[in-house]
């Protein structure tokens, strides 16, 4: 609010300012060429008049008198020894004699004079003088006329104030409204409540994106906090079962009531290993997410990666009876890491086969989409749900918990993929339908 009342005070104080100073210089300069104007017509006048005859008759020096009069400015004649022959501001009388009696400066003080010499057949035979008024605005009028138009600033300039101060109040209460109702929303998100942050109403469009920031932050913390919950919930089932078998299974086995048969043991083998892969999994997707990944970035032929990746997976898929096609044609070079590379491709394929049903079919693809390469690994598997679709590639997400416990994942792989793609700067969709299969596509930008 001040800073309107301030504005509006120093815009009237500045255009104030401004415009005395203009108009003093533009008034005086206007004023001293009305000046030279009219000097103009009186030494022509004077000129003409010598030029006839040689002197100036009782008419023409009346003339003379009563231009100067009508000019507000002074006329002097002097004749070659300095004496005054004529003044306009003196009676008629003292043109009559010589003038000798008269005093040589008869100058006003609050004048200036400009003199001309008067010439009768190419011969000096006088001088005119002409004076005005030193100060150029002294005339009442003209004071008037500036008081005038200063009283019109103070007018307005107390206009500018009320209309600030109502201005104000009326701008900061529609500013302020939703700014407490957006900071009543920060300390209920503070407070750890991310659910029911208001939708906050305002014309201001600065604000309005404030508003929307706020309630889009509430809305990302509010998904964390589901998955953190999701994550906790997840890990310490997956963790607690597995343990607690292990623990009454090798306690049986201590006191003897079980006996350590290589069948018993190799079941719990497994189960170490399935919790030594969720922890090597949250490890990963930790060291993957962080800011400072290692990267080893080089040309690489994507082909020469995928081919060893996919002859790797032929005893699984075989074990399976998935058959695996694929169609690797085109020689794509891009930017990548290799290893990087490698866990992307193995990830997918990981998943295919997770999620195929024995005798299915997959698909992998490799060709150029204009500057992109395209890779598609497809499946005949039992597909997601549309609605799943969306979060498929969040941390510790799984389209369906009883389901993916059963094939061991923890909802990590997609994430690491992503984050892993991201880093290569490309981008991976997903395209399925509930059990008819899937679809993953990886686009990455070709080098030449
Ligand atoms: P997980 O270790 O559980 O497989 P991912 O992050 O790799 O974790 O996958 C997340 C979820 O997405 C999986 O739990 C699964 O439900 C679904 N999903 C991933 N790939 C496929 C696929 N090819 N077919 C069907 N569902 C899939």
């Amino acid at each position: 609010m001040r800073n309107y009342i301030g504005i509006s005070i120093m815009t009237v104080v500045v255009i104030t300012v401004l415009s005395n100073i203009g108009i003093r210089y533009y008034f005086i300069d206007y004023i001293q060429k009305q000046y030279a104007k009219s000097d103009k017509e009186i030494i022509s006048y004077v000129n003409n008049s010598i030029e006839t005859d040689g002197l100036l008759d009782q008419r023409e020096l009346s003339y003379l008198r009563q231009q100067a009069r009508f000019k507000n400015v002074e006329v002097l004649l002097r004749d070659t020894d300095q004496e005054i022959i004529f003044n306009s501001s003196m009676g008629m009388g003292m043109n009559s004699g010589k003038g000798h009696h008269m005093a040589r400066n008869i100058y006003r003080d609050d004048y200036t004079y400009a003199t001309q010499s008067i010439f009768y057949e190419d011969e000096v035979i006088g001088y005119l003088e002409i004076g005005h008024s030193k100060s150029v605005i002294d005339s009442k009028a003209d004071n008037d006329f500036i008081y005038a138009i200063n009283v019109l600033y103070a007018v307005s300039f107390m206009i500018a104030v009320i209309v600030a101060v109502i201005l104000s109040i009326l701008f900061s209460k529609r500013l302020t409204r939703p700014i407490i109702a957006i900071k009543n929303s920060t300390h209920h998100i503070a407070k750890g409540h991310y659910d029911n942050v208001k939708h906050v109403h305002t014309d201001t469009l600065e604000v309005h994106a404030l508003a929307t920031s706020i309630q889009e932050l509430a809305r990302q913390l509010n998904e964390q906090e589901q998955l953190r919950k999701r994550l906790s919930n997840d890990i310490s089932h997956e963790l607690r079962s597995p343990i607690a078998v292990l623990r009454s299974q090798i306690e049986a086995i201590m006191d003897g009531v079980l006996e350590p048969t290589h069948e018993r043991l190799s079941k719990l083998h497994d189960e170490i290993l399935r919790m030594t892969k969720l922890i090597n999994d949250l490890n990963e997707l930790v060291v993957v997410e962080s800011e400072n990944l290692p990267l080893h970035m080089e040309r690489v032929h994507i082909k020469d990666i995928l081919n060893p990746v996919l002859d790797n997976f032929v005893p699984l898929m075989d074990s399976k009876q998935i058959t695996l096609h694929r169609d690797l044609d085109s020689p794509l070079t891009i930017m990548g890491d290799k290893d990087r590379l490698k866990q992307i491709f193995t990830n997918l394929l990981t998943n295919a086969y997770k999620y195929t049903n024995e005798g299915g079919q997959v698909w992998v693809q490799l060709c150029q989409e204009n500057d992109k390469a395209m890779i598609r690994f497809k499946d005949s598997g039992i597909g997601i749900k549309e609605e799943e679709l969306p979060y498929v590639f969040q941390r510790f997400y799984r389209s369906d918990d009883s389901r993916s416990r059963k094939t061991g994942g923890a909802g990590i792989g997609l994430s690491i993929v992503k984050e892993l793609v991201k880093v290569h700067e490309g981008m991976i969709t997903v395209d399925s339908q509930l059990k008819k299969g899937s679809v993953f596509t990886i686009q990455f930008p070709l080098i030449k």
